[in-house]
């Protein structure tokens, strides 16, 4: 089947994804992850699937990353916090693919040990407005520069414009996290684990725009070739874990 990414990714529950080695590399088969406590459980998770797929959610608990809330702090769930984090942990462990959309480059760099702005207007200097208000979420809200020497670069070139639903950043980059882009206002808008074969974190939402955006459907094939490379096999097993819309 092939993958509808603005449903695959905007869904209210956790699910990964099974594609399938056709002609066309995007095609794939969508698995839900139900959240689960048990270790095994988790560990069949990672070794079910080729590559991860962490899409927006609310905002992770702050003592999660060693801070109190903060004003501007928003909505949490720490149970789902937990799974995810502990997830990812497995996930970068086994060097599969991961694509961590939003909230999930927030997980991304949180599991790494980094930390989050809060809320962007606790950051000290002014921002841009993050939050676009527009007819479509697919439509363009802000440039993006992308760091020369950076994986993003080789998939969506060095300077894009993007889509901005968020409230807050990556503040501190964990151990290994690379800052792989920012907006004009200075902001982290791309990040990824420096020695991973694929480990990227975009703060916007790709899969709104790829119908519209080549960049975002070569940010998507990139994904999904990378995790069938490492497919066991017949390349039929790629995974993708999304959680909530945000
Ligand atoms: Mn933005």
């Amino acid at each position: 089947m092939r993958i509808q990414w603005e449903s695959a990714v905007c869904t209210k529950c956790l699910y990964s994804i099974r594609p399938l080695r056709q002609r066309n590399p995007s095609h794939g088969l969508p698995l839900l992850l139900p959240l689960v406590r048990s270790e095994d459980l988790l560990n069949q998770y990672v070794s079910l699937c080729d590559g991860f797929l962490f899409c927006g959610g609310e905002d992770i608990t702050p003592l999660l990353f060693g801070e109190e809330p903060q004003n501007g702090n928003g909505k949490t769930d720490i149970t789902v916090d937990l799974f995810q984090i502990r997830l990812m942990k497995r996930v970068l462990a086994s060097r599969k693919p991961v694509l961590a959309i939003c909230r999930g480059m927030q997980i991304l760099n949180v599991s790494c040990g980094g930390t989050i702005w809060q809320d962007l207007s606790l950051i000290p200097q002014p921002t841009l407005n993050h939050t676009q208000q527009s007819a479509s979420r697919g439509d363009v809200s802000h440039r993006i520069k992308i760091e020369r020497c950076s994986k993003l670069k080789q998939f969506v070139g060095s300077c894009i414009y993007v889509n901005s639903f968020h409230h807050q950043s990556v503040k501190t980059p964990g151990r290994n996290v690379c800052v792989s882009a920012r907006s004009p206002d200075g902001v982290i808008e791309a990040i990824e684990l420096s020695g991973h074969p694929f480990a990227l974190g975009v703060q916007w939402h790709p899969e709104c725009m790829y119908r519209t955006s080549p960049e975002m459907r070569s940010l998507f094939h990139e994904f999904i070739a990378h995790s069938l490379i490492n497919s066991k096999d017949s390349g039929h097993t790629i995974s993708w874990n999304i959680i909530y819309k945000g």
